[in-house]
């Protein structure tokens, strides 16, 4: 039978197909390594002849069922789940940079990764340029040239909430044979499929909606396997014998980009998640299709009574009614825009004390995209290291409050809302 199933079926069963006997729930496989009798296969599974495990910094038997299930869900031909959010953002530019090298990026993007792509990255020599998500082609086009390796962007971004114009990327990534890699942290492949709109990768940290749950840091990188390497003067990494890997040339494989980010990047760098890490994001992905329907509707209920409270001075949710980011959302985002929003109460800064004090459902942490409702100030907590001029590139004001709608029933958290905006 051709099993060509939904999202809401891809969360529960992709991945993992048991055999007779076999453990029902992919079980944890706490082992860093895996005995072969023969040592002419360990020879053909170090040479990516054959498929197998062997040491669990490069692969491993629980995070290769997450890896599966993503690739299904995304649309992908392939997928690499590494330690954090953060790692995979890395390992998306490592994988193609090198000092010299350059890349594009939207400046909303969220504040850790505008920190790697800013500052640390440009230790190493290799230089993001930023562009406005709203720029228009012409102005992306200026900033490349023969050195330019990747264009970056967040579905819905963390936390100014901007929808990229998909098609206005995809269209230069084509014509200029770059790579467009896509942060969809905020919408999940329940809410949008960024290969499906002209992007080659796609990046998580699934610290987030993905696991859903607030209890596991993770990240991975779906590969489109939709991008041509092959002859592709920019990528001479890929058309050119690695050496460190016994000559291989990665665009002669079935999934260049993803095979190199394993075997050389996470064998070198070893970003590596944990078993015990893979399982619970897996777990947690089970009912993330429920789950993002659930936070779509109660951010847009929230959303609404904010827009008419009295003591609400704007708010900013890609699916509200007249929002700014309203026209891209509903083109790429149909079935709902997730659980995070911005808005900011009369009286600024101090006033957003007040209001964050007197919550009780709604906690104030650093976590967003969780299944418990939380707030967080960006701009004295998670954006503090920007210049004011980074912040406002990041789409951040002093006062913009993040709320991050879980799945708690709507009634309880417009309650909290109402009896902490009350003066
Ligand atoms: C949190 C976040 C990251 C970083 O992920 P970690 O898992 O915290 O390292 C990257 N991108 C977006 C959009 C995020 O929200």
């Amino acid at each position: 039978m051709k099993k060509n199933y939904k999202t809401g079926t891809n969360c529960i069963q992709a991945g993992y197909e048991p055999k007779d006997g076999e453990p029902r729930v992919a079980p944890i496989v706490q082992s860093t390594t895996y005995v072969y009798s023969d040592p002419e296969r360990m020879t053909r599974l170090f040479d990516l002849a054959e498929e197998g495990f062997f040491y669990n910094r490069i692969a491993d038997p629980t995070s290769d069922v997450l890896e599966k299930k993503m690739a299904v869900l995304d649309g992908g031909k392939a997928a690499i789940a590494v330690s954090s959010g953060q790692a995979a953002s890395a390992m998306t530019v490592l994988n193609v940079c090198g000092a010299g090298d350059n890349f594009i990026s939207t400046s909303q993007i969220y504040g850790g990764t505008y920190n790697l792509f800013d500052k640390t990255l440009r230790r190493l020599g290799i230089e993001c340029r930023f562009a406005d998500v709203g720029a228009t082609g012409a102005e992306i086009e200026k900033l490349i040239d023969k050195n330019t390796k990747l264009i970056f962007a967040e579905t819905i971004a963390n936390p100014a909430l901007s929808v990229p114009d998909f098609e206005k990327f995809a269209k230069i990534s084509k014509k200029h044979g770059v790579l467009f890699a896509v942060d969809n942290t905020l919408a999940t492949p329940a809410l949008c499929r960024p290969l499906d709109h002209g992007a080659n990768l796609v990046v998580y940290s699934t610290t987030k909606y993905v696991q859903g749950h607030a209890s596991t840091i993770g990240g991975l990188i779906v590969d489109g396997g939709n991008f041509n390497f092959a002859g592709n003067p920019r990528y001479a990494d890929f058309n050119e014998p690695d050496e460190s890997y016994h000559g291989v040339v990665y665009a002669a494989l079935p999934v260049p980009y993803v095979t190199k980010a394993r075997v050389q990047v996470q064998r070198d760098f070893g970003f590596t998640p944990a078993p015990m890490t893979s399982f619970l994001t897996n777990a947690g992905l089970e009912t993330l299709a429920l789950r993002m329907k659930k936070h779509s509707d109660n951010a847009l209920a929230a959303a609404q009574f904010l827009k008419n409270h009295k003591n609400v001075a704007y708010v900013s949710y890609p699916a509200l009614e007249g929002d700014q980011n309203k026209p891209l959302a509903g083109k790429y985002l149909p079935f709902g825009a997730g659980g995070v929003l911005t808005f900011s109460v009369k009286g600024g800064f101090e006033a957003a004390k007040v209001f964050i004090k007197k919550l009780s459902l709604i906690k104030n942490v650093t976590h967003v995209a969780d299944i418990r409702s939380c707030v967080l100030h960006p701009a004295s907590t998670t954006h503090r290291q920007l210049s004011e001029s980074s912040l406002a590139e990041c789409g951040i004001k002093a006062d913009t409050i993040r709320l991050s709608v879980g799945c708690e029933d709507i009634e309880d958290i417009i309650n909290d809302l109402e009896n902490a905006l009350c003066r």
